[in-house]
C-alpha cells in the first residue's frame, strides 16, 4: 500500500463533532487568569463590536495523504483539490507557529481549554514520533493552567501498540471510521489496490477495545450508505462495543447531490434509514453506545443544545490548519466549491483572531435570520437549524437554501419528536399516578 499516493482519506470531519472530535469543552473563565499575553486589545474592546467567537476546536492536518482510497471521501473526491500542492507531513516550524497562535488565542480570550483533533488525510501516517512532537509542542505553548484536549480521527489500519502507548502518554482520544460489517464497509472503504479495509480495522478495534486501552477510545464514525441495511450496519458496529457512534450523512449539496438523494424530491431514503436505526437503538436498555446524532436530536426537541454541527445552530468555532499552515474554517466546505474554503490566511502571517474575522468564517451567517424562507417557516427549525452548512450549498447561489437533505431531516426529526413526546407523556402520567396524596392543609 502506498502512503503517498493521491488517494483518499479515511478520516471524517470534525464538523460533525466526530468520534475523536468530542463535544465542545466546558469553558469556565478562571478568575485568576492573567492578562492576555499578546499586545492585542481585549476582544471585547474592539471598536465596540461584539467579541469574535473563539476557537474551541482546532482541526490540525498533520498528514495530507491517505493510505485508503474511499470513494466517498470529501477530501480527495470533491471540489477542493489543493491537497495536491501541500506538504505530506506538517513541518516542525509550522507546528511551532500553530502552537504559538493557539497559545496567544487562548490567552487573549482568557480561555482555559481547547481541543485539537489530529487529522488528515490519515494522521497516523505521520508516525508516532512526529505526533508525539506535535502534542508536546502544542502543550508547551499554552498559557499557564490551560488544558489541551487532543483527539485523533483515524481509519484505524495503522493503529498498533506503539500508537496506543502514545495515546496513553498524552491522553489522546481515538476515533475510528468504519461503515458497518465487511460488506457494508468495504463497499467504499478500500485500499488503492481495491482490497477492503474491514479486516484491518476490525483488528484495530479489538486492540482498542481491550480493557487496558478502552479509556482512549472515543468512538466509531460511520458514513451512512442507504444501500446498506440500516439494522445490519447498526448491529455490526455496536458488536465492537464502542462508547459512542456517530452517523454521518454523506457530503453533498444541491449542485452535487448525495447518492440516492434527489434534490427537491420528497422521498426520504436517509430519513427512513436513520429512523430504522433510531427505533432499534432508542429502546435499548441499558444503552452502552451513545449515538451523537440521536442524542443531539433528543436534546434539541427537549429545548437543549446540539452536540453536532449537523443539527441546530452553531457558531463557527472550528478552525482548520492545513499541513502548509493555511488557516481555513470548517473542512466540509471542501465539498462545495474551490473558493468557499479559501481565506488567504496562514499561521505565519495571521492570528486565529484575524482568521475568525475573515468573511469566510465571521461572515458565515448563523442563526435563523441567515436561513432560507422555507427554513424560517419550518416547524422543526429549532431542532434542524437548516442542517449542516455545507449541505445547503447551490453553485452560483450560495448557502441560503434548506439542506439538500431537507425531507430526510424533517422525517427524522418529526419521528424523534413523536417518540420523545410519547415518553414524556407516559412519564407525566406515571408521576401523577405515583404522587402521594397531598397532606391535609397543603
Ligand atoms: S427540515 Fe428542511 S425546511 Fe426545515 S429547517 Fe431543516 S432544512 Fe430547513
Amino acid at each position: 500500500m502506498s502512503a503517498g499516493a493521491p488517494t483518499s482519506a479515511a478520516a471524517h470531519h470534525a464538523d460533525h463533532a466526530g468520534a475523536a472530535a468530542g463535544g465542545a469543552p466546558p469553558e469556565p473563565v478562571p478568575a485568576h487568569r492573567a492578562a492576555p499575553a499578546t499586545g492585542d486589545p481585549s476582544p471585547a474592546a474592539d471598536n465596540d463590536m461584539p467579541p469574535p467567537p473563539r476557537v474551541r476546536q482546532l482541526v490540525l492536518k498533520v498528514h495530507s495523504r491517505c493510505n485508503l482510497a474511499c470513494d466517498h471521501c470529501y477530501v480527495y473526491r470533491h471540489a477542493d483539490q489543493r491537497w495536491r500542492e501541500r506538504p505530506r507531513v506538517i513541518a516542525p516550524g509550522t507546528v511551532a507557529r500553530v502552537a504559538q497562535r493557539l497559545g496567544e488565542h487562548l490567552a487573549r480570550h482568557r480561555s482555559d481549554r481547547v481541543r485539537v483533533v489530529l487529522h488528515g488525510g490519515e494522521p497516523l501516517l505521520a508516525g508516532p514520533t512526529v505526533l508525539d512532537r506535535i502534542v508536546r509542542t502544542l502543550r508547551g505553548a499554552l498559557p499557564p493552567g490551560a488544558v489541551l484536549d487532543v483527539g485523533v480521527q483515524t481509519n484505524g489500519v495503522l493503529l498498533d501498540d506503539e500508537f496506543l502507548a502514545l495515546c496513553h502518554r498524552h491522553g489522546i482520544d481515538v476515533g475510528v471510521s468504519l461503515d458497518g460489517d465487511r460488506a457494508a464497509n468495504d463497499r467504499h472503504r478500500r485500499y488503492p489496490d481495491g482490497r477492503g479495509s474491514f479486516a484491518d480495522v476490525a483488528a484495530a478495534l479489538r486492540l482498542l477495545g481491550r480493557p487496558e486501552h478502552r479509556s482512549r477510545w472515543a468512538g466509531l464514525l460511520c458514513t451512512v450508505d442507504v444501500d446498506n441495511d440500516p439494522l445490519g450496519v447498526y448491529e455490526s458496529l455496536v458488536a465492537f462495543d464502542p462508547p459512542r457512534l456517530d452517523l454521518l450523512l454523506p457530503h453533498g449539496n444541491w449542485s452535487a447531490p448525495p447518492p440516492r438523494r434527489r434534490p427537491g424530491g420528497t422521498d426520504t431514503p436517509y430519513g427512513d434509514w436513520l429512523v430504522a436505526v433510531f427505533d432499534r437503538w432508542y429502546p435499548t436498555a441499558p444503552r452502552r453506545t451513545g449515538i451523537r446524532l440521536f442524542e443531539s436530536l433528543i436534546a434539541l426537541v427537549l429545548g437543549g443544545r446540539s452536540g453536532t454541527r449537523a443539527l441546530g445552530f452553531a457558531e463557527p468555532d472550528i478552525m482548520t490548519v492545513e499541513t502548509d499552515g493555511t488557516i481555513e474554517g470548517t473542512d466540509t466546505l471542501k465539498t462545495t466549491d474551490d473558493a468557499s474554503m479559501r481565506t488567504g490566511l496562514d499561521v505565519f502571517r495571521h492570528s486565529f483572531d484575524e482568521a475568525l474575522r475573515h468573511p469566510s468564517l465571521a461572515g458565515r451567517p448563523t442563526g435563523p435570520a441567515a436561513l432560507a424562507d422555507q427554513c424560517r417557516a419550518c416547524p422543526v427549525l429549532s431542532a434542524c437549524g437548516g442542517g449542516l452548512y455545507a449541505h445547503r450549498f447551490r453553485a452560483g447561489a450560495g448557502f441560503a437554501h434548506p439542506s439538500v437533505y431537507c425531507p430526510d431531516l424533517y422525517r427524522l426529526i418529526r419521528h424523534v419528536q413523536r417518540v420523545v413526546a410519547a415518553d414524556v407523556e407516559a412519564l407525566h402520567r406515571r408521576a401523577l399516578a405515583d404522587a402521594p396524596a397531598r397532606p391535609a392543609g397543603r
